[in-house]
């Protein structure tokens, strides 16, 4: 069964009675090459799990059988797990799960799941919840090795970016507290059905066993990068006025006692950077 063929596709969804759910963020691969490599650049072998989000009609999940251990997959369209059944019968290594990723008690899903295997995750993400479901999977601390996504292009050039400009973000700064993130290929719009608007790309985030900066409070250090990022205009002393427990002249102490510019922006900073601030902020608060 070739589902990148665009006529099987077409069949497929017409014998089920399915349309595209545009809500659900559904373009599925009809390129060949792009689910064989996204499996065999996973990291996954054959004493390994691995979750796959919205496995749609199976495509990359087939591929995901083929080198892992066993697949879950979690698909949140339940007129897809009909269509699931007969795509994936020929495989006894999966299991469908019909529900919203997002809606799991993601660390009993886990530990049900997966015990104490070494879990790869890969997705082509319905894009319009790329972020919240990266974050969910980083920041819920699971026993994840490596993450491999399809995103949108300009998210991937985002999230791979090394340098503190442009397009760097809070999520790009939060994701390198996590893991390295790497991009692997590009994937032109051409490459789905329905041809999504804008092109896309496959990232990997390799998770760190530890992270590579260390903070006195994980919380107040992720709420310092989001201030600084919301208003990316403003200096960071005024960007962090009133998002953090101190006045805006104790902000700037901060700022300058770890050796910063009183008039740096936000985007200036490295995690480093962001670890010590909100580590100093952190002392100024609990000396009052
Ligand atoms: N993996 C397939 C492929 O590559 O052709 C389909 C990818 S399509 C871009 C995204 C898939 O995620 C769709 O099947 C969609 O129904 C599913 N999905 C969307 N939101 C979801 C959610 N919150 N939880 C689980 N699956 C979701």
């Amino acid at each position: 069964m070739k589902l990148t063929n665009i006529g099987t596709v077409r069949s497929l969804m017409e014998k089920h009675g399915i349309k595209f759910q545009k809500k659900f963020g559904q373009n599925f691969l009809i390129r060949e090459e792009i689910p064989i490599r996204i499996a065999d650049e996973c990291g996954a072998g054959k004493d390994d799990y691995v979750l796959e989000i919205g496995p749609g009609i199976g495509t990359l999940t087939r591929e995901l059988c083929q080198v892992a251990g066993k697949v879950v997959a979690v698909e949140i369209d339940s007129g897809l797990i009909p269509v699931l059944e007969e795509t994936l019968a020929d495989f006894d290594n999966v299991e469908v799960v019909n529900s919203d990723v997002m809606k799991l008690d993601i660390k009993s899903f886990f530990e049900e799941k997966f015990g104490d295997k070494n879990v790869y995750v890969c997705a082509n993400l319905p894009y319009y919840i790329t972020t919240p479901i990266i974050m969910l999977l980083l920041e819920s601390r699971l026993p994840i090795k490596k993450m491999t996504f399809m995103v949108q292009k300009e998210v991937a050039d985002r999230l791979s970016s090394n340098s503190r400009e442009g397009d760097y973000g809070a999520v790009t700064a939060a994701v390198s507290y996590y893991g390295r993130v790497e991009k692997l290929f590009n994937v032109s719009a051409g490459n789905f059905m329905p041809a999504p608007k804008v092109d896309s790309a496959v990232i990997q985030i390799t998770l760190y066993d530890k992270p590579p900066v260390s903070t006195s409070d994980e919380k107040l250090f992720f709420k310092v990068i989001r201030a600084a990022f919301e208003q990316r205009r403003k200096t960071l002393v005024n960007a962090l006025s009133g998002k953090v427990d101190i006045s805006k002249e104790d902000i700037l102490n901060a700022v300058t006692s770890i050796g910063l510019d009183p008039n740096i922006r936000g985007e200036k900073l490295d995690i480093a950077d962001f670890a010590r601030l909100s580590d100093e902020i952190k002392r100024i608060q609990s000396e009052r």
